[in-house]
């Protein structure tokens, strides 16, 4: 026990590890708290589930910070409670943690949307497992209408994707994209020609924030894939081995992949506090929850707003990342007694890509890219945003094997010792 002011992060996620990153040399003691023992880069997790990247190209173990940082200790547990009132946090298998400063940044869970059925049967793709059970599940498709094509009658190479945002287009061009490669010469009766990858989304369009011309390219793209994209088009219900759309069209099929929303971590409703647009924890422009010094919240989890409009930032790895940032520099600030400004988020533009060659990338000003210099763009931020050297380098690896050799999977220089179990 030392008398510096105690720091308690939950979550390791990008707005957790900004927080850490820039209290790293501070004159306080931080304790990281995670329910998993690595860090997940969520933005490419479907390439994880594609066979483009092997798991440790997306996942550091978090005990690497406690070996670098001195003043940290990584905690590997399930947090409760979050007690305000006593400043203090309940974690399973552990002591209570009383904290100083508090900064709540546990992101996201899926949402179905209490769509029937798919909390059973659809496969969401928000976390590191997901995106192996979902690759295992994509695998065991192709093994089973390998050695018996007449189970395509039952939808077996029928690939659905709920969601029309980016992820659901980065995981339909994904598996478009798998089905093509060389990867399937390793099935040799497999009748792709019977396969068929579905995209539907509530909305008219694709990847609504984006420009029309971007959404019309990303859905042409798509098109050209062999994707079936349905807009206006929902699921309405989830069974084993089919789906119902909101037109009652029924689908046979055994894998539908769910990219349609997330809900604010469920711990929220431990705050026993109003929140606002019904999940997220009201917070101040300072990123503090609102009448409660010195507890923070930020990153998916939280309500963040444009400093300048007022409106509600998107859930974007960025943003959690910048806040994580500002907030490790303004309780530094707090320390020495110096005055806080809001927190302003530096829009840098965003993107998504549709497959190797093909993406969108908007950026501020209303400048837009799309094609290979788009592509090249979107690796180059995804490659600079990994967290450590580790990681590009096993990304750069795995991505040149698959491009050189036409084939997926990883190059054999990944190492799968960080999976999760
Ligand atoms: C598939 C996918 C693709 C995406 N693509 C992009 C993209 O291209 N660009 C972009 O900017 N953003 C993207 N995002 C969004 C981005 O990943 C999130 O906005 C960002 O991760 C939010 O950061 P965060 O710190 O709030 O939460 P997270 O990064 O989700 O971190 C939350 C952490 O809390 C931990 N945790 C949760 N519950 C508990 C508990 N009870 N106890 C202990 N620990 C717990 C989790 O294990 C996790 O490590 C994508 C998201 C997904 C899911």
């Amino acid at each position: 026990m030392t008398d510096q002011p105690h720091v308690v992060i939950l979550g390791a996620g990008f707005g957790g590890l900004g927080v850490v990153e820039r209290l790293r040399a501070a004159n306080v003691r931080i304790t990281l708290i995670d329910k998993n023992p690595y860090h997940t880069f969520q933005p490419l997790l479907y390439q994880v589930a594609t066979n483009e990247l092997g798991p440790s190209a997306v996942s550091f173990p978090l005990q690497e910070l406690s070996n670098q940082y001195a003043n940290l200790r990584f905690i590997e547990a399930a947090v409760q409670k979050i007690d305000l009132v006593n400043r203090q946090v309940l974690v399973a298998g552990q002591p209570p943690q009383q904290y100083d400063y508090l900064v709540i940044a546990l992101g996201a869970v899926v949402n179905y949307f209490q769509t029937p059925g798919a909390a059973s049967y659809a496969l969401p793709m928000y976390t590191l497992n997901d995106a192996l059970r979902l690759k295992a599940k994509i695998l065991s498709q192709l093994e089973a209408a390998h050695q018996n094509p007449a189970l395509c009658d039952e939808g077996a190479l029928t690939f659905c994707v709920v969601g029309g945002g980016p992820t659901g287009v980065e995981v339909a061009g994904a598996i478009a994209e798998l089905l093509r490669s060389d990867f399937i010469k390793d099935y040799p009766n497999l009748p792709t020609s019977r396969a068929r990858i579905m995209l539907f989304e509530y909305a008219p369009d694709l990847l609504g924030p984006f420009q029309p011309a971007l959404r019309n390219y990303a859905r042409e793209e798509l098109v050209k894939r062999g994707v079936d994209v349905r807009t206006s088009n929902g699921v309405s219900q989830v069974n084993a081995a089919s789906i119902v759309l909101s037109t009652g069209e029924s689908i046979k099929t055994q894998t539908l992949i769910w990219a349609a929303g997330l809900q604010a971590n469920p711990l929220v409703a431990s705050l026993g506090i109003p929140l606002a647009h019904g999940d997220r924890i009201p917070i101040d422009a300072d990123l503090q929850i609102t009448g409660h010094p010195n507890a923070f919240a930020l990153g998916d989890i939280a309500a963040m707003k444009d400093a300048k409009t007022g409106a509600p930032l998107p859930g974007l790895g960025a943003v959690a990342l910048q806040a994580g940032e500002y907030l490790g520099e303004s309780i530094q600030r707090r320390l020495a007694n110096q005055a806080v400004e809001p927190f302003v988020y530096c829009d840098k533009g965003t993107m998504a890509t549709i497959g190797h060659g093909a993406a969108i990338v908007e950026l501020p000003l209303g400048l837009t890219l799309t094609g290979l210099p788009a592509w090249l763009a979107w690796l180059g931020v995804h490659l600079s945003l990994l967290h450590t050297a580790e990681q590009r380098n096993t990304a750069i690896v795995d991505w040149g094997w698959n491009l050189i050799t036409g084939r997926r999977g990883e190059s054999g220089l990944s190492t799968d010792a960080k999976t999760p179990a």
